[in-house]
């Protein structure tokens, strides 16, 4: 949580105004005394506590999309502690400067949010029903997309609330109020439309009250004059403990009618519902084809989504979402998640008829094997875009050929949505080996045309790399040949590990393979112990995600630049290593100097990387 304010000693968590003062006064109310709160109305915001004149102020630290932190019209600073230490030295509009923090007493936790508690059960719910996953593939959702499912989970959560009736009738929702107990207090909200306008009912004395909730311009919801949320659930916590404004506070939410879920809560349809593309459809303007990943370059997104004003590149990939408008994809969106082979009734065999198979104009790469094009492959119930590497026809070299049907034969035993899978092995005019499609191409390439992509989308992206390299490493596979260049992006948010020309099965007692002598090798990525005695294991494969990260922070530059392999090895032996990319943070540069570490033995494996990866991810995205 924006770098771990919880463990500031003047950090209390989810308390209220009321709490807070009551921490100042305890401790003494001597003027500049502060404290840290989190906000209670705006996701991911804080609140400041400052004691001065024998009063208490509050100033609300709210966090911007670009993800700074500010307090209204102030300066803004990259993390909630940056804005305590500037205020320490400049008031700017606070009514003192801050003196001293106001630290919590002693075994004292910050306190917990009620949400905190729903939301792991919420996430899990969501992405089962959402996307219809399970297994493996759920827990690998969950694990790449926290941040993001945990801000989708809080603005939907309400969905899924005993008092959210949606979208109801007026009349319906007095009598609901008035049926059964008619205790004063008694609540529910129903959804007015679907631009965000919703109603609080509140039975008091017999009689219901209707309260407008209209969404401004920025997204917050407000009662009129009312104080503003992200969230219909922070508002309902906000007038469940003050009146504020109200004839009295909420107290006890109106049950739904028996098995009714209000119409925006409805269990989603299966995936391939025909419902779901044409909603989806009208919705965003036409934005989702058949094949939902597919960028346009150079062109704008034709639908102007308010939340994204400011943010132009056209390789964002964006989808409907219910609540929030549009929303950014997932992985989980895109047809290349979910396993090819998770429907029974498809995919028996690594085999493809010729006959299901079109091929497209356009190469979408190539290599000494020959071309890679976009192709469709028709299948029983759907359609995939897919990827085909065609084998030139070359019959003095019958061992590209055997390579290719190498590369097959391993990526056959892989299934992960952070790897791509293969479709089959189509034999007709040539060779063809039928992949997933990740059309927006290799990592390095990406990067170096797309210098704004923000670090913490690299991370992401890196993040996702570390799980596909944590399952090979768990089934035994090593890569050989991990690199930027080998990493290819479906959407500019999610990555998949390609090219297995090089991988091989190891067996679990040894755990490395043993090459028979050197070949044509991408030393620049190996490890002293592949070039000194040609051994290759997953921590081999560690060491070249270090490289790959360093590619990767460094917007896609060629690593060790302009030097020979002996030189890199050299410098390797003698102790030295790559310096850090220009505005790398300081944490995955240590990250890539571990994964530098000389001896095999020492060097961490992917199931170490991975969830530092994950955590400082998780870090820089709250
Ligand atoms: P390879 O020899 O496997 O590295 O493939 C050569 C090039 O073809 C890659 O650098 C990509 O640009 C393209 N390519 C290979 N596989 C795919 C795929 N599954 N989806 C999209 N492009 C691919």
């Amino acid at each position: 949580m924006a770098d771990n304010v919880n463990a500031l000693s003047f950090f209390y968590g989810n308390i209220t105004r009321e709490e807070a003062e009551d921490y100042l006064r305890q401790a003494g109310m001597s003027n500049g005394l502060y404290l840290l709160r989190q906000s209670r109305n705006y996701l991911g915001g804080f609140a400041l506590s400052v004691s001065y004149s024998g009063r208490c102020y509050h100033y609300t630290i709210e966090k911007a999309p670009n993800e700074t932190y500010a307090i209204a019209g102030g300066k803004s600073h990259r993390i909630p502690v940056d804005v305590i230490d500037y205020h320490s030295q400049e008031m700017d509009g606070l009514v003192c400067l801050l003196k001293k923090p106001c630290n919590r007493p002693k075994n004292m936790q910050p306190k917990v949010g009620p949400f905190e508690d729903l939301k792991e059960k919420l996430i899990r719910e969501y992405v089962k029903q959402t996307w219809n996953l399970q297994g493996a593939a759920l827990e690998q959702a969950i694990i790449s997309q926290r941040p993001q499912l945990e801000k989708l989970i809080a603005t939907t959560a309400h969905e899924k609330m005993p008092w959210f009736h949606g979208t109801i009738a007026r009349e319906d929702s007095e009598s609901r109020l008035q049926n059964g107990s008619r205790s004063s207090g008694k609540f529910l909200i129903r959804q007015r439309d679907l631009n965000g306008s919703y109603a609080l009912c509140l039975l008091h004395e017999g009689q219901v009250m209707h309260y407008r909730i209209d969404r401004d311009r920025t997204g917050k919801l407000s009662i009129p004059d009312g104080k503003k949320f992200d969230t219909l659930w922070q508002l309902v916590e906000h007038y469940s403990y003050k009146p504020d404004g109200l004839l009295r506070v909420l107290t006890d939410p109106c049950p739904r009618p028996d098995g009714e879920i209000g119409l925006i809560g409805r269990p989603p349809l299966p995936r391939d519902h025909p419902g779901i593309t044409s909603a989806f459809q009208n919705a965003a303007g036409g934005i989702l084809s058949r094949l939902k990943t597919v960028p346009i370059p150079g062109r704008k997104k034709s639908h102007g989504s308010r939340h994204n004003t400011t943010d132009l590149n056209p390789y964002e990939t964006r989808v409907p979402n219910n609540q929030a408008g549009i929303r950014e994809a997932m992985p989980m969106d895109t047809e290349v998640y979910e396993s090819p082979y998770a429907d029974p009734d498809e995919l028996r065999s690594s085999t493809v008829n010729r006959d299901q198979l079109y091929l497209e104009d356009g190469e979408l790469g190539s290599g000494n094997f020959g071309t890679v094009m976009k192709g469709i492959y028709k299948m029983k119930k759907t359609e995939k875009p897919v990827a085909v590497k065609i084998l030139k026809n070359d019959d003095n070299n019958p061992s590209v050929r055997e390579e290719m049907l190498r590369e097959a034969n391993v990526m056959q035993q892989l299934d992960n949505p952070y790897i791509v899978r293969m479709i089959g092995i189509c034999e007709a005019e040539n060779l063809m080996l039928v992949m997933e499609l990740a059309e927006l191409g290799p990592l390095n390439k990406f990067l170096q045309k797309n210098k704004q992509t923000t670090i913490k989308n690299i991370t992401e992206l890196a993040h996702q790399v570390s799980m596909g390299m944590k399952y090979l490493e768990e089934h035994n596979f090593v890569h050989r040949d991990l690199a930027a260049r080998n990493v290819l992006l479906v959407t500019q948010h999610y990555a998949k590990i390609s090219d297995f020309g090089l991988s091989k099965a190891v067996a679990e007692e040894q755990n490395y393979y043993k090459a028979k002598g050197h070949g044509k090798w991408p030393v620049k990525w190996y490890a002293p112990e592949c070039i000194n005695y040609f051994k290759f294991s997953s921590k081999s494969d560690v060491w070249s995600f270090g490289v790959l990260m360093w590619e990767a922070y460094s917007y896609g530059q060629k690593p060790y630049k302009g030097m020979k392999g002996n030189d890199v090895m050299q410098m390797i032996e003698s102790g030295k290593r790559m310096d850090t990319p220009v505005n790398c943070p300081i944490e995955m540069y240590d990250l890539m100097r571990t994964c530098w570490t000389y001896k095999a033995a020492e060097r961490p494996g992917f199931s170490v990387v991975e969830p530092r990866l994950r955590d400082y991810y998780y870090d820089i995205s709250q």
